[in-house]
């Protein structure tokens, strides 16, 4: 059992359910850890609040700092579910790894999960694509200004309860200036400085009218790579187009799913390259059937419309999709127990 220091003060009663914005209410308790002396402390589950940090430590400065972000669920007969969360502990090594971060053993990570998320279970909310969204991350703690990997980190979860994500259609721009990540950079990585990074050009795309961009690669914006801090997923007829992980692309969890899906249901799935000029000449030629952002938290995000060199190209409506909609109704009713979940992609915290 991890050491818990238990809230004399729940919070839960002042939450407005009815009005879940993601991301900013956080649950009664988070888990610390830290890094020091070559090895992983004992962990503690504690209130959530303020971490006492000196101002000189380098995950400040120079960005040694990595996150997950993941999701539980209510099941219908009352349980609690965790989706892959097996996957997020590896990414995050992953990550640590590109980073020059220690390793969080597997068991370790789950441990210090599943006994967050089942103390405050009572968070987690019970409506129809509604979620308790977990953030583990770690940075570096030494207090050093000189570049080099620190000595000590600490890694942290805390929760949040989510409702159902904003599934507005998408209006999207093929970015052709600006990158998210570069051939050899750390894209693979859930690293936190790829998304101050990218918080610019999502501001002239929004400044111009759009919701989001569609990356391209770094070098001659070619071919492409993610939306947003989703990975993304073309469909022509029954066939599924998105392009092969890279060192600049994010291995997306719910990619894996969805892909995983639409072979079980007999759609061919091309993970390769795809070149803005094919799904251009698809467009033009009225054969782009759909495309949408996939990731954790939101699932799926139908985008509605592509804009490519001052050109609007309209995808039609979501609803009218023959495999997004369903596939966001399936994996819904997956994760709370409703169908038959072939894969066990469910951990089960009872
Ligand atoms: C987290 C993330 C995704 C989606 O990954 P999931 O595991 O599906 O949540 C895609 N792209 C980027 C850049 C991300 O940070």
């Amino acid at each position: 059992m991890i050491e818990t220091i238990k809230t004399t003060k729940t919070r839960i009663h002042e939450v407005n359910w009815d009005k879940l914005e993601f991301g900013k209410i956080f649950s009664d308790h988070m888990v610390v850890m830290d890094y020091k002396d070559g090895q992983w402390q004992a962990p503690v589950i504690m209130p959530y609040g303020p971490i006492p940090i000196n101002p000189s430590i380098s995950a400040l400065h120079y960005g040694q700092a990595i996150f997950e972000g993941l999701k539980a669920y209510r099941m219908e007969d009352g349980g609690v579910s965790v989706f892959r969360p097996k996957k997020n502990a590896e990414r995050l090594n992953k990550s640590a790894a590109r980073m020059c971060m220690p390793t969080v053993p597997v068991e370790l990570f789950m441990e210090c999960l599943t006994q967050l998320v089942s103390l405050d279970r009572d968070w987690i909310p019970k409506g129809e694509g509604e979620s308790l969204y977990i953030r583990p991350h770690m940075f570096a703690t030494d207090e050093f200004i000189g570049v080099r990997p620190s000595d000590t980190y600490k890694f942290v979860i805390f929760t949040c309860p989510v409702s159902r994500y904003y599934t507005k259609e998408l209006r999207v721009k093929i970015e052709t200036t600006y990158t998210r990540a570069s051939k050899g950079g750390t894209g693979a990585a859930k690293a936190a400085g790829n998304y101050g990074a990218a918080l610019f050009p999502t501001q002239v795309a929004k400044n111009a009218g759009f919701d989001q961009v569609l990356w391209t690669d770094s070098i001659n914006h070619e071919y492409f790579e993610e939306s947003g801090t989703m990975n993304i997923i073309f469909r022509t007829g029954q066939v599924l187009l998105t392009p092969t992980p890279s060192d600049s692309i994010l291995d997306g969890i719910t990619r894996d799913t969805i892909l995983q899906v639409a072979r079980d249901w007999g759609f061919l799935v091309e993970e390769r390259k795809i070149s803005v000029r094919e799904i251009v000449d698809l467009m033009k030629e009225g054969k782009l059937h759909a495309a949408f952002g996939v990731g954790t938290a939101a699932t799926i995000t139908p985008i509605r419309v592509i804009n490519y060199d001052g050109v609007d190209y309209d995808l039609g409506a979501f609803e009218e999709g023959i495999f997004a909609p369903k596939v966001s109704a399936h994996l819904s009713a997956l994760k709370r127990g409703q169908i038959e979940d072939i894969h066990s992609w469910n951990y089960r915290i009872d």
